[in-house]
């Protein structure tokens, strides 16, 4: 391990957790009996529980850590519009209308969070920079500009090509072929978000149990009995919300999700002169590897956050770190000697075909497998299936009817994921 790249204060928790610490757990006394479990207290459970309690039901949520410690305070905080196939790839295998109708949540889950934010009065540093996606090589930007050129209709979203020419407005670097960039992307700082979230939900009367893992659901009509780390609870009905941590003890949905490491550094604070040539505005960045690299400004414009998988198989933050700020210096050639303050990871959940899915199986209400950008679809996904908990109509979606596929012998380890990202990461460089 190369210990002289990292500051002094090195550590492997997230660099949001710096000003939103993990709050205490607490610890409750359990209910014998709730009209609803969530299990897990990121963006999906929390949002689901708000709008269930807001309804006037009891609910509980139970996470095996403390509160919002997955991805929910973890990610890079960039939001999209969330959806990975394109219109063409969805029309081929659902028909036009679901299609039309699948890509509409994406921009449904980014109006959802900008709403959300605002009329809860959450204050998480959101705004719309936009994001600007590099093209790594001349044959993806042709692409990516014919692609931004042919949007389907109705569907349009705001891009705008940015020859190599023009590339220094968006990113100080030589090291790509231009780009689009997307003038609706937007960002928060995803910690002070939860927080937030988590706030709403106490006041809504929602109990949380913090370190209180949920060990079995075993159907008990007319509902449920689980089995925590802190006793057995009865309940009419159970959402699981846990999406790239879920466990064996939702078997149905551990088999269709694939949980995929990403791993983030933070780069020690950087002279101001220094991040405005990097980074001349506050857009999100990104490339167009398929094994893709993410990074940002951190809110106050000090840092550099850069994430993205640097090796095939999962690692440790501190073995990933190295990696990262090597391919960081080969964007920035300047940063080749910068210190690491801050280097993590967290468990994406990936589906077999790269779509969110949300639902019900065996009575089980599940919201899940946001593919690597949930910020905005786990929270509105999260609202969504309370609705349909509830019974309500507006908690109909694109993606109901679709399917969750999973595949023969799968049972939640990704044994072929090492192999996967080795041969994307292989292409990325090739295709240069
Ligand atoms: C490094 C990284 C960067 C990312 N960057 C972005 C980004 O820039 N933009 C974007 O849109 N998305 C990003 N994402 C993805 C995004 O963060 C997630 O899609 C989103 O937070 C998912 O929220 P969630 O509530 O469904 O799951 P999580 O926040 O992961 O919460 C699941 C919780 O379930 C709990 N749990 C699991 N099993 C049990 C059990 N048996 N009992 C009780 N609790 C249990 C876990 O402890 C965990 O706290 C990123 C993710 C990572 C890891």
């Amino acid at each position: 391990m190369q210990s002289d790249i990292f500051t002094e204060d090195f550590t492997t928790d997230p660099y949001w957790w710096d000003e939103t610490p993990r709050p205490e757990p607490g610890r409750p006394d359990l209910p014998q009996r709730v009209d609803v479990v969530v299990v897990g207290s990121g963006y999906t459970g929390l949002s689901a529980a708000l709008q269930l309690a807001r309804a006037g039901r009891s609910v509980l949520v139970c996470d095996a850590e403390e509160a919002g410690w997955g991805c929910s305070t973890r990610n890079g905080g960039q939001i999209s519009r969330s959806i990975k196939p394109g219109y063409e790839e969805l029309t081929r295998r659902y028909g036009a209308d679901t299609a039309f109708g699948i890509i509409r949540e994406g921009a449904n889950a980014l109006d959802w969070v900008t709403d959300f934010v605002a009329a809860e009065r959450i204050d998480c540093d959101f705004a719309v920079p936009g994001k600007f996606t590099a093209a790594h090589s001349s044959v993806e930007f042709e692409k990516m500009a014919r692609a931004a050129e042919n949007q389907p209709e109705g569907l349009a979203e705001p891009l705008r090509v940015v020859t190599r020419a023009e590339q220094h407005a968006e990113i100080g670097t030589d090291a790509y072929y231009g780009g689009i960039v997307n003038e609706s992307t937007a960002s928060l700082d995803p910690a002070k978000f939860h927080a937030g979230l988590l706030d709403r939900v106490r006041e809504a009367g929602v109990l949380i149990a913090a370190r209180c893992p949920v060990t079995a659901i075993e159907e008990a009509a007319p509902g449920f009995r689980l089995t925590t780390g802190r006793g057995v609870v009865r309940a009419r009905n159970v959402l699981v919300a846990s999406n790239g941590y879920t466990g064996a003890v939702s078997g149905w949905q551990r088999r269709r999700v694939i949980p995929i490491g990403s791993y983030i550094i933070a780069t020690e604070a950087l002279p101001k002169a220094l991040m405005d040539r990097l980074m001349p505005t506050d857009r999100m960045l990104g490339d167009s590897r398929k094994v893709v690299y993410y990074y940002r400004p951190s809110p106050d414009r000090t840092r550099i956050l850069f994430g993205g998988r640097v090796s095939a198989g999962e690692t440790d933050p501190r073995k990933s770190a190295p990696l990262l700020r090597r391919d960081l210096a080969a964007i920035f050639p300047e940063l080749a000697d910068i210190r690491v303050s801050h280097s993590w990871m967290g468990f994406v959940a990936y589906t077999f075909d790269t779509l969110a899915h949300v639902g019900c199986n065996e009575n089980v209400h599940f919201a899940m497998g946001y593919c690597g950008s949930g910020v905005s679809m786990s929270g509105y996904l999260g609202m969504r299936v309370a609705q349909q908990m509830l019974g309500l109509k507006e908690g109909r979606t694109a993606f109901d009817g679709i399917g969750f596929p999973t595949r023969p012998f799968y049972t939640g380890r990704p044994w072929f994921l090492a192999a996967s990202v080795a041969y994307f990461r292989w292409r990325d460089g090739w295709s240069r």
